[in-house]
C-alpha cells in the first residue's frame, strides 16, 4: 500500500486504476504514488490507500445526478449511501475544512477572479512544502468566516458550486469542440463567480443533447 489518497474529485470517462471498472458517476478518489495520480472507485481507494481511514478534501460537494458507479455495487451494504464508503466513516482531522478551502482556491479555482491573493499563495506554498501550523489554520478559519459573512461568492459552498459548474462546462466544451455560448458562460463564471438562472437553463438545453451530462440545478447561485 504505497498509494496516498489525495482527494475526491471529478473525472471524465475514466476507469478505476485497480479493478478497471468504469467510474460512471464522474467522481473518483484520486490516489497518488511517486507523483503520479490515478483515479479509483471507493472500495479500491479504501483497499489501496495507506491513509484510507482519513477524511480527505472533497471537491465534488456540489455534484449532480449522474449514473451510478460500476464499482459501487460490489461494496454497497444495506442502505448505505452510494458515495459514503470512505467519507462518511472517516474522522475529520483538525484543519480539514481549512485545507479543503485553501486547495479549492489555490489549486482548483486559481484562474477565478479574486481566488488568489499574496497571503493565500504564501500559505499554499507552505502547505505544499513544510505543512501548515496552527497559525495558518486559524488564519484560514477566520478567512472562511469573513468571506461567508461579507462576500458569500467566496464562501466554501459557492466555490464548490463554481468548481462543479466549471467542470461540466469544460467537459461539454471537450465533447463538443467549440461552443461560443458555453465558452462565454464559463468565462463569466470565472469572472463573476456565479451564473444566472437563465444561463443555466440555456446550458441544460445544450447538455441534454450530449451523453452522460447532468441536469444542473438552475437555482444554485441565487
Ligand atoms: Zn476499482
Amino acid at each position: 500500500m504505497t498509494y496516498l489518497i489525495d482527494r475526491i474529485d471529478f473525472v471524465d470517462n475514466k476507469l478505476c486504476e485497480f479493478c478497471k471498472r468504469h467510474l460512471r458517476t464522474n467522481i473518483a478518489y484520486i490516489l497518488i504514488k511517486d507523483g503520479i495520480e490515478v483515479p479509483a472507485g471507493p472500495s479500491c481507494a479504501k483497499k489501496n490507500g495507506k491513509n484510507s481511514g482519513e477524511k480527505i478534501p472533497d471537491f465534488t460537494k456540489a455534484s449532480f445526478d449522474v449514473p451510478e458507479d460500476d464499482e459501487v455495487d460490489q461494496v454497497r451494504d444495506g442502505a448505505n449511501p452510494v458515495r459514503g464508503n470512505i467519507r462518511a466513516r472517516a474522522p475529520r482531522p483538525a484543519g480539514y475544512h481549512e485545507v479543503e478551502y485553501l486547495r479549492l482556491r489555490a489549486e482548483k479555482l486559481v484562474r477565478f477572479n479574486g481566488a488568489m491573493f499574496p497571503k493565500l499563495k504564501e500559505i499554499y506554498l507552505k502547505y505544499q512544502t513544510s505543512g501548515l501550523d496552527d497559525t495558518d489554520i486559524t488564519y484560514l478559519e477566520r478567512l472562511i468566516k469573513k468571506v461567508s459573512a461579507d462576500n458569500p461568492l467566496l464562501s466554501p459552498k459557492n466555490l464548490q458550486n463554481c468548481y462543479a459548474y466549471a467542470f461540466w462546462l469544460e467537459r461539454f466544451l471537450d465533447k463538443k469542440g467549440t461552443n461560443e455560448f458555453a465558452s462565454s458562460v464559463l468565462a463569466q463564471l470565472q469572472q463573476k463567480l456565479k451564473l444566472t438562472e437563465a444561463q443555466i437553463v440555456a446550458i441544460n438545453n445544450w447538455f441534454q443533447h450530449i451523453e452522460r451530462m447532468p441536469r444542473l440545478d438552475t437555482k444554485a447561485f441565487l
